[in-house]
């Protein structure tokens, strides 16, 4: 153990499928907010492991969880009963819907692929055959097959075809084309609230207000994909609950245990009951060292109400930022809710801003040639949103010379 970088990096171009366009760092340890490179540097984490590491890094309550229950029982199989899946499930029901029914998988992919079974079976059930799926361009959902399918980018299609069938995909934010699209043979909507790899695009009221009355007029299931923007990160638990819809299902993963793999579906009780035994099943779904990590993160953004802080710190990193626009005509726009935040840069300078950032020791992601993400752990103090902005101005700085 204890490899320098750059042996770290040759058996990286050796022996891992290059599926990474990776930085030429190596974090050792984090603390908080804080990372440590394979050099003693330090680093404000603004990424968060693009949003997973919710309560920081190293949370001793996270820790304990892990240790404790690594120590006593780590694997029995779904065969039976988990304590720490139930209880977490009860956790999970309690922040969305009196009577909803959780599933749990790996990951955010399969989080969604599960939604996706579901609602087929739901169709099923009653009688119907629905094979079609709206969902959103631009869009983000996964990586397996269907939830490649989902995601409404074209270009991600192409070297995998053919796709699942059935998608339609309608233009961001166009109630007109959702409303059209829906119809009597639709099975679900699937939307992210807030779309994350797009590059932090919100979703109006309108739009997922007229996704909730199409699914209710044709008899579809609405799915919500919080994989991203939920577990507090926009400043409300999950982010559709700041536009007063209701899905039917909501798929959860990348925060909900602070970096041990999980996902999430929950359904409420129009749809839970759709998966009954032999339908849908995961080995290691539901494992106790991930459930129990989960439920200490989900207990810990609660008791310090992380949700809040999101929204505080949120909103003055979102302030600071829009102060930085108006003084710096390199940025285009800023978009975000909470600690879920994008910097839409006028020109092709999010790689140079990028590389400057890490330079001072800021952390933040690149999506595409223009365009900054940053999704912290709950946990950012103001000061940490300062020390960050110096970096982000600076950087920006550096970059247009
Ligand atoms: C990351 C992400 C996924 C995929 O999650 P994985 O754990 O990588 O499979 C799905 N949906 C959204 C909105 C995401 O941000």
């Amino acid at each position: 153990m204890d490899m320098l970088l750059d042996e770290i990096q040759d058996y990286d171009s050796r022996y891992i499928m290059q599926t990474y366009r990776r930085t030429p760092v190596a974090f050792v340890r984090g603390e908080g907010c804080r990372l440590y490179d394979t050099e003693g540097k330090e680093y404000l984490d603004m990424l968060g492991g693009i949003g997973v590491v919710v309560v920081g890094h190293n949370h001793p309550r996270v820790i304990a969880a892990i240790c404790e229950q690594a120590g006593r029982l780590l694997h029995t199989s779904n065969l039976f009963y988990i304590e720490p899946q139930a209880h977490l499930a009860k956790l999970i029901a309690e922040r969305i819907f009196e009577g909803g029914r959780s599933f749990f998988a790996n990951s955010g992919a399969e989080a969604n692929e599960g939604a996706l079974k579901l609602a087929r079976k739901y169709h099923y059930s009653n009688g119907e055959s629905r094979k079609k799926v709206i969902a959103v361009s631009g869009s983000f959902h996964g990586r397996t097959l269907q939830t490649l399918s989902a995601t409404g980018q074209p270009d991600k299609w192409e070297p995998f075809k053919p796709l699942v069938p059935g998608f339609v995909h309608v233009p961001m934010n166009d109630t007109r084309a959702l409303d059209e699209a829906v119809d009597a043979t639709t099975a679900a909507v699937i939307v992210e609230p807030i779309l994350g790899e797009a590059g932090v695009h919100i979703l109006t009221d309108e739009f997922l207000k007229a996704a909730r009355s199409a699914c209710d007029r044709e008899g579809a299931l609405l799915i919500a994909d919080e994989v991203q923007s939920g577990m507090g990160r926009t400043g409300k638990f999950f982010a559709f609950q700041q536009s007063g819809i209701l899905p039917d299902i909501v798929t959860m993963a990348k925060g909900l245990a602070n970096g041990i793999p999980i996902g999430a579906v929950i359904a409420n009780e129009r749809c839970s009951g759709a998966l009954g035994p032999g339908d849908h099943g995961s080995t290691f779904g539901g494992g106790f060292l991930a459930c129990s990590a989960a439920v200490a993160t989900v207990d810990t953004i609660l008791e310090n109400d992380l949700v809040s802080n999101a929204s505080d710190t949120g909103g003055y990193l979102i302030d600071r930022l829009q102060e930085l626009e108006g003084s710096c005509s390199s940025i285009a726009e800023v978009r975000g809710r909470g600690l879920m935040v994008a910097i839409q840069f006028a020109d092709r300078i999010a790689e140079k801003v990028f590389s400057g950032c890490m330079d001072h020791g800021v952390v933040v992601n690149r999506i595409g040639d223009d365009i900054i993400r940053m999704l912290p752990p709950l946990t950012l103090e103001k000061a940490d949103v300062d020390i960050a902005l110096a970096g982000l101005a600076d950087a920006i700085e550096g970059a247009v010379e």
